[in-house]
């Protein structure tokens, strides 16, 4: 088949990587155009409402997907009126907007942060005492690696995050203790059929990922299987095809869910390296009508990503058990070059790795 990605970001570049190989071949659509994704398929620069061009776009292919949950729902719908698109624009509308998508979750019966929707500095203000200080306020839209956030910890703090994030509408959350932070990945195709991925534990820096764990140490019985519920309910109420990641807070072994992404994750990259299938292959064998593949781990693995600049990769490739995803992107501060991930680490390895991918 060929498929088409909006978006040509590593995620897409790593979801061609694993569908070509399934005999697959790719469009891609972005605003302008990258290196990320060359070599890999044919390339589409246009806006997200210049539809002559995302009609072209959609014509050459059998199914499109997207890889960034930013692409507009009223694009998404007009190329559902060309060609299916999986997942649907549901669950794209849903994640856009993040108090739609706490509200969402928390109908479901999922257990989420207190929250609370304002659109003024003195509902900003009449919400932190209410959820109580420290809490943390974010736009509802267009927010992504710890960008459009304030944490509010005085009163002082209110109206300097109102300025910062610039007026416009907000979700204030209740500052949740975590011990740490989780994800689940799971991915579902067309005949309903759901594998889920081991939890995965993430460390952010600067609210960017830096390092995943998977499997995610210490997980009992009852949180999988809490973990397990809660990600096919959502599934199952959006009628989901293809792979959906979950992000949520561990606090006093209960958890708490934070957002979702329609799409493969970050904190699955891991599963290209450890796992028989890699949630970029599941996606694509559900967006395609294939049965889904295996998801046990072949072993424990630790990804780092490679953010702003790069380390010395020669070091690093010295260690008979790292593999070395760069993106092909030049190097710019914040920005996400590559990928490391160790399989079965020692403590050293680690240690190693972490440090010399500090450096952002
Ligand atoms: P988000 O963009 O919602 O994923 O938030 C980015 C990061 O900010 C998360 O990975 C957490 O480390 C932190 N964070 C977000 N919301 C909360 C919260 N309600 N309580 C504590 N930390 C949070």
């Amino acid at each position: 088949m060929r498929i088409g990605i909006l978006g040509a970001g590593q995620l897409g570049r790593m979801l061609a990587q694993a569908g070509i190989p399934l005999g697959h071949s790719f469009n891609f659509y972005d605003t302008q155009l990258t290196t990320t994704v060359g070599g890999l398929g044919e390339i589409f620069v246009g806006s997200f409402d210049d539809r002559a061009t995302l009609k072209a776009f959609a014509a050459g292919c059998d199914v499109v997907t997207y890889e960034f949950e930013n692409v507009p729902c009223e694009s998404a719908r007009f190329i559902e009126s060309l060609t299916p698109i999986f997942p649907s624009p549901r669950a794209l509308e849903v994640a856009q907007d993040r108090l739609h998508e706490k509200q969402f979750l928390q109908d479901l019966g999922i257990a989420v942060p207190r929250f609370r929707g304002v659109t003024s500095e003195s509902e900003l203000r009449e919400a932190c005492e209410v959820l109580g200080l420290p809490c943390i306020a974010k736009t509802r839209r267009f927010g992504y690696d710890g960008k459009g956030q304030a944490r509010i910890e005085h009163e002082e703090d209110i109206a300097v995050a109102w300025r910062n994030l610039k007026g416009v509408p907000l979700i204030v959350e209740g500052f949740v203790p975590f011990s740490r932070e989780l994800s689940v990945i799971a991915t579902r195709d067309k005949g309903d059929d759901l594998c889920v991925y081991p939890l995965s534990c993430n460390l952010h820096i600067d609210g960017i990922l830096h390092r995943s764990e998977l499997p995610a140490p210490d997980i009992s019985p009852a949180l999988k299987a809490t973990a397990h519920a809660l990600i096919s309910r959502v599934m199952t109420e959006l009628d989901y095809i293809g792979t959906l990641a979950i992000e949520l807070f561990e606090v006093r072994g209960e958890i708490l869910a934070n957002e979702m992404a329609p799409r493969v994750h970050n904190s699955g990259h891991a599963t290209i390296d450890c796992m028989k299938s890699s949630q970029f292959e599941n996606h694509v064998r559900a967006i395609t009508g294939m049965p889904l593949g295996c998801v046990e781990p072949q072993s424990r693995a630790v990804m780092f990503n490679v953010i702003g600049s790069v380390p010395p990769l020669e070091t690093i490739g010295s260690l008979p058990n790292a593999r070395i995803h760069m993106y092909g992107k030049e190097p710019r501060p914040g920005r996400k070059l590559g990928h490391i991930t160790l399989l079965n680490p020692s403590k050293a390895e680690e240690d190693m790795v972490d440090t010399l991918t500090r450096g952002r």
